[in-house]
């Protein structure tokens, strides 16, 4: 991927931001369990950041993705993992859908404001039964006059304590649990929610993560993101968005986690040297590095084969869940390796390496766990069980688009 001048230039935008308005708060927010997103997004929102690749008619840049993942990428300058997921989850996970297929009077009302950064946003897919498992989920939609009317509960909403508006996946039929799924606006003050309960987590913990009961809440049928019934299918497309920021956010973070480590290693000194100066522990940190570089050239070469336009939705999927997985498997390495190298101080609660290692544990687990990613990555190679059904299933839309 050939970074322009304007790719520079917002990633030393990001880069400051985070390290002038996001990192002197960390310790403050990590403290709390949670951070003040409405604060934070309207900053973003005035530097333009919450809507890089939106379309300019809602607030957007309008740029190419490229352009995200360089945000990302500055983002993992955070001192912690909370921040760039819960800002994820505003840029990348609840509201390509709602740009790609929402109504014109649906992007003015929720995708602008998300950009501007006067709503904060969370996207509301998992269930306590069905989190792999997407198309298990139970939460239902039934139509009433004019509305929806939504009952059933939603898990692990990142943001769920504080956003206005969730992009909420629920059933709108009773029919194949890939085809009877739609994704809904929900506004979060509506009657009939109750997201009080905040998770006690082992990482993330500037984040706030919530349980969100669903009682009869009535929602108008407007508020439907593109066509009903389609709702798996565009929630499986928002996630390659994802899946893509997840690992771009990813590499900063562990370069600086290395970056830590040698300064701290290099420093401490063990048997009349320094604990670096040991072969072992740089030899580590330079496979470590090594490790590092190969995540990003990967998320970069899938970037650039997206934009590229060349490629099958079913290469860039295979691509995308590999970024995922390559970033999840790196950032247990490496935490884990130079947590190690850190010896009892890497064992304290506050330290930047520590709160990494906790921090990055859910990048294998959240947004589909490396074993899901395994097993789309066999499918598009054609070596899951199943594969007959999936080629058939190709051949019938490529005849349809001819
Ligand atoms: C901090 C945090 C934030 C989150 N934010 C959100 C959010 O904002 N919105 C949202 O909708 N969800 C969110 N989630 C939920 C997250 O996406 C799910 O936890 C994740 O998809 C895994 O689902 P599960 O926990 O139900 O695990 P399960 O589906 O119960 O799976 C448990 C384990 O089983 C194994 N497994 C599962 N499937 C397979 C398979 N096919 N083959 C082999 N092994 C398998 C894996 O090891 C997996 O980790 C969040 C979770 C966390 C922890």
């Amino acid at each position: 991927m050939q970074l322009t001048h304007e790719h520079k230039e917002l990633y030393r935008t990001v880069k400051t931001f985070v390290e002038g308005e996001l990192n002197p708060h960390i310790a403050e927010w990590e403290q709390a369990g949670i951070f003040p997103a409405h604060e934070v997004m309207k900053k973003m929102g005035d530097l333009g950041l919450l809507g890089i690749t939106k379309p300019t008619q809602y607030g957007g840049l309008g740029l190419d993705y490229s352009y995200e993942v360089l945000f990302a990428q500055a983002l993992g300058n955070c001192n912690c993992g909370s921040l760039p997921m819960a800002i994820g989850v505003q840029t990348d996970m609840a509201t390509p859908a709602l740009a790609r297929f929402g109504s014109h009077e649906l992007r003015k009302e929720y995708l602008e404001p998300a950009i501007r950064g006067d709503m904060v946003v969370s996207i509301a897919v998992s269930e306590a039964g069905a989190g792999s498992d997407v198309a298990n989920i139970k939460t239902t939609a039934r139509k009433d006059g004019g509305d929806y009317v939504i009952s059933g509960s939603k898990m692990w909403i990142t943001n769920g304590t504080q956003s206005d508006w969730a992009c909420m996946l629920v059933n709108t039929s009773d029919g194949k649990p890939h085809l009877n799924k739609s994704l809904i606006v929900v506004p979060m003050d509506a009657k009939g929610i109750d997201r009080k309960t905040k998770l006690d987590k082992l990482g993330m913990r500037a984040s706030d993560t919530a349980m969100i009961f669903l009682d009869e809440v009535r929602v108008p049928q407007r508020n439907l993101i593109g066509q009903e019934g389609m709702g798996f299918t565009y929630q499986m497309l928002q996630f390659q968005e994802e899946r893509l920021f997840g690992a771009a956010s990813g590499i900063d973070g562990l370069f600086n986690v290395i970056n830590e480590t040698i300064a701290y290693t290099g420093q401490r000194q063990a048997f009349g040297q320094s604990v670096l100066d040991n072969q072992y522990v740089h030899f580590r940190l330079a496979e470590l590095r090594t490790e590092v570089e190969a995540l990003k050239a990967l998320v970069y070469q899938t970037t650039e084969e997206y934009l590229s336009g060349k490629h099958s939705p079913e290469h860039i999927a295979m691509l995308a869940s590999m970024c995922k997985l390559k970033v999840g498997r790196v950032s247990r390495e490496v935490t884990d390796a130079c947590l190690q190298f850190w010896g009892g101080q890497g064992f304290m609660w506050d330290n930047v390496v520590t709160r990494a290692y906790r921090d990055t544990r859910v990048v294998s687990i959240g947004g589909g766990a490396d074993e899901v990613m395994l097993g789309i990555i066999c499918k598009m190679m054609g070596i899951l069980p199943g594969k007959k059904k999936f080629e058939q299933m190709k051949a019938a839309r490529d005849s349809r688009a001819a």
